[in-house]
């Protein structure tokens, strides 16, 4: 069998080296046939000169593709998915959170013919904070959507070639690569592992886009949300009607006394807030359509290296010559 290993990158020059030199050395001692497919997201670093190295380095188990400018992880990842040629493919994060050591036990378990592997990292070592807000997220999470989502398991696994195909056939653009991942279903295995600090590099993950990244998980798998707008609206045009009806008794009953102006003021800005969001939440669903009626590509390839055996690069184009057509994937 053959095994590729996908691996999105974004400036991670500091930590590239070490990730290939140990998944290398983890990847010969299993004594298969397998590739690396590393995917340069627009790195504004040493990144891509690294991987040219590399590729120079060992041009049969190496291919990488660079995009033209930062498309986001979820677009390495499906770059990556179609570049990979393997029966089997893992997902592997650059900087070494991902111990490489594992791919043994996910190749195991791969034999034993589980289609999706998953390494669940444990949140032991991460700040206490980001910890219980994620156990909370998700949570509430899975009360909502339509497909299950585990706390800590993410990109870390290994996929057979039907989970692949699988994934590669849901062409939409917004891509929520966990729910993905759990919507397509087939067999299915977890195990645990101890989550690793990063190697070198910093994270590029900032508290605005997780919070971004938790509004992806809750509407891009259902629209209870929207149900949820018209309950809550209803409930409040029936709170609203018995109010009236109660200031008419009392009208009735005692005559008109001073209107608590504070009252009716509170009440407007309330309604007004209700309003936006559900607003913003109807926007959120139809933005998702504007997108995905572009049907714009993933992604944007400016060079790549493909061939086996032969360390001659595709599609490398020098930045100023006439024909600089974006080859569009
Ligand atoms: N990554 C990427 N494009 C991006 C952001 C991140 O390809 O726009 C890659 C990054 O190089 C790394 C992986 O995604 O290999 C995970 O990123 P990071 O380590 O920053 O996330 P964290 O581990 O902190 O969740
Ligand atoms: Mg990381």
């Amino acid at each position: 069998m053959k095994l590729s290993v996908v691996v999105p990158c974004f400036n991670e020059e500091a930590v590239i080296d070490q990730f290939d030199a140990t998944t290398r050395s983890v990847l010969d001692s299993l004594a298969i046939e397998y590739e690396i497919c590393y995917v340069d997201d627009g790195s504004c670093d040493g990144t891509l000169a690294k991987l040219r190295a590399l590729a120079r380095k060992a041009p049969a188990a190496t291919r990488y593709v660079s995009f033209s400018r930062n498309f986001g992880k979820e677009a390495g990842m499906i770059a990556g998915l179609r570049e990979a040629t393997g029966d089997a493919v893992v997902i592997m994060d650059a900087d070494l959170q991902h111990p490489p050591k594992l791919i043994k036990k996910m190749l195991d378990l791969y034999e034993l013919g589980h289609d999706q592997i998953i390494a669940r990292r444990s949140r032991t070592g991460d700040k206490k904070v980001r910890s219980t807000l994620s156990h909370l997220y998700y949570y509430a999470v899975n009360r909502w959507i339509d497909v299950e989502l585990a706390d800590g398991a993410g990109d870390f696994r290994m996929l057979s070639r039907p989970a692949v195909d699988a994934l590669l056939s849901l062409g939409e653009y917004n891509r929520f690569s966990k729910g993905l991942f759990s919507w397509i279903g087939f067999d299915t295995v977890t195990f645990d592992y101890q989550n690793a600090r990063r190697e070198a590099g910093e994270t590029k993950w900032k508290f605005g886009s997780l919070l971004n990244y938790g509004m992806d998980g809750l509407i891009s798998f259902n629209n209870r949300p929207l149900r949820i707008a018209i309950w809550g609206g209803l409930s409040l045009v029936a709170v609203g009607a018995a109010y009236a009806l109660w200031i008419i008794v009392q009208a009735v009953t005692n005559g008109i006394s001073t209107p608590g102006y504070v009252t009716l003021v509170a009440i407007i800005v309330a309604l007004g807030g209700v309003q936006m969001v559900m607003l913003g939440l109807i926007g959120e669903y139809v933005g998702r359509i504007y997108y995905e009626t572009k049907r714009r590509p993933h992604f944007l390839v400016k060079e790549a290296h493909r061939c086996s055996g032969n360390p001659e690069r595709v599609d490398r184009r020098d930045g100023r010559g006439a024909d600089r057509h974006d080859r569009v994937i």
